[in-house]
């Protein structure tokens, strides 16, 4: 299996480098050439050009930033070509960045139009899940592409979920991502009313992970230090999952909920929380630091 990989940022190149493990021919490409150098000093054959690794391929994975990144290199930029041209029809497109669920639906189509079989597929897990093959795969698109992804996805990750059809794997992502950032604030507005009522975070933590306010936000990313050592705010909050990653996926949220015309006023001002937290120092701290923004604030009402 010959796979073209694309985007070799934090993400895209231990998966890249999963599959090679795995035993798959893998060529690599990102447009910034200090990945290129990167890619290559790991082991991975790098191309010239995208188009270049695209060309001869079965596979070709991107791990992009954003929509229109995805959308520009599948049709090619000011007359170039792109992706889709490249490709020998029937190639499979496999998207693994975090995009909007109309932008990968938009790319599914180019795709087809052009020939191809094409899934949506994001991930959670982070750095530490893309270096360890411990991603979780959220996949949109038809069966037969789905099990055809499987076993490099598998190989790159500990589970696979089929989600449903074009753009299910990223409405799956934005949907438990919404959940996360409204349950991560609601945890810190516990601690810090605790912390005024006079609770020990400790007393709190044992009774709340204990009962029906348990939550991955309190068992696992607990804004405090000392419950859960491993949380990052034992380690002054550093990521973990950055405040501009959290506001990038509610940014994604709310155009979601633009479009269906859902009522989720939660998720809105959990969207407006992180992008407060986000402009400032919060965008390179874990999402969980948003509890000192909460503290800071309820001091200033004294
Ligand atoms: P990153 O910025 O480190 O890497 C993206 C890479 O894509 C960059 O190196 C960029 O130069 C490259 N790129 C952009 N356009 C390209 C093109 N046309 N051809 C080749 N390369 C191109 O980002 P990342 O942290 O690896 O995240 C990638 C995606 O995964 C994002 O959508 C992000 O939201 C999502 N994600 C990230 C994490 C995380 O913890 N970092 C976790 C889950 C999901």
């Amino acid at each position: 299996m010959r796979i073209a990989f694309l985007g070799l940022g934090h993400m895209g190149l231990p998966m890249a480098n999963n599959l090679r493990t795995a035993g798959h021919e893998v060529v690599g490409f990102d447009v910034f050439a200090g990945a290129r150098d990167g890619a290559r000093d790991s082991g991975l054959p790098v191309a010239e050009t995208g188009v270049d690794a695209a060309t001869g391929a079965d596979v070709v994975i991107t791990m992009f930033q954003t929509g229109a990144q995805v959308i520009d290199a599948y049709r090619g930029v000011e007359g170039g070509r792109g992706l889709l041209d490249a490709a020998a029809p029937g190639t499979l497109f496999i998207d693994s960045s975090t995009i909007a669920v109309d932008d990968a639906r938009a790319a599914h189509a180019l795709a087809e139009a052009a020939g191809h079989r094409s899934i949506d597929a994001p991930v959670s897990g982070g750095v530490v899940g893309a270096e360890n093959a411990t991603l979780a795969f959220m996949v949109g698109g038809a069966d037969a592409d789905f099990e055809a992804a499987k076993p490099l996805l598998e190989a790159m990750g500990r589970r696979v979920v089929h989600c449903g059809g074009a753009g299910l794997g990223q409405a799956a992502k934005v949907c438990n991502n919404m959940i996360l950032a409204v349950s991560q604030i609601a945890v810190a507005e516990a601690f810090v009313l605790g912390e005024r009522l006079g609770l020990e975070h400790h007393a709190l933590f044992d009774v709340v992970s204990n009962a029906s306010g348990q939550c991955w936000a309190l068992t696992t990313n607990c804004p405090v230090p000392g419950p859960v050592p491993t949380s990052p705010a034992n380690r002054d909050y550093q990521p973990g999952f950055a405040g501009a990653l959290m506001d990038k996926d509610l940014g994604l949220a709310e155009k979601a909920v633009a479009l269906t015309g859902v009522e989720a006023r939660m998720g809105m001002l959990a969207r407006e929380i992180y992008r407060d937290f986000a402009a400032g120092e919060g965008a390179r701290r874990d999402f969980s630091g948003v509890i000192t923004d909460i503290r800071d604030a309820s001091a200033s009402a004294d």
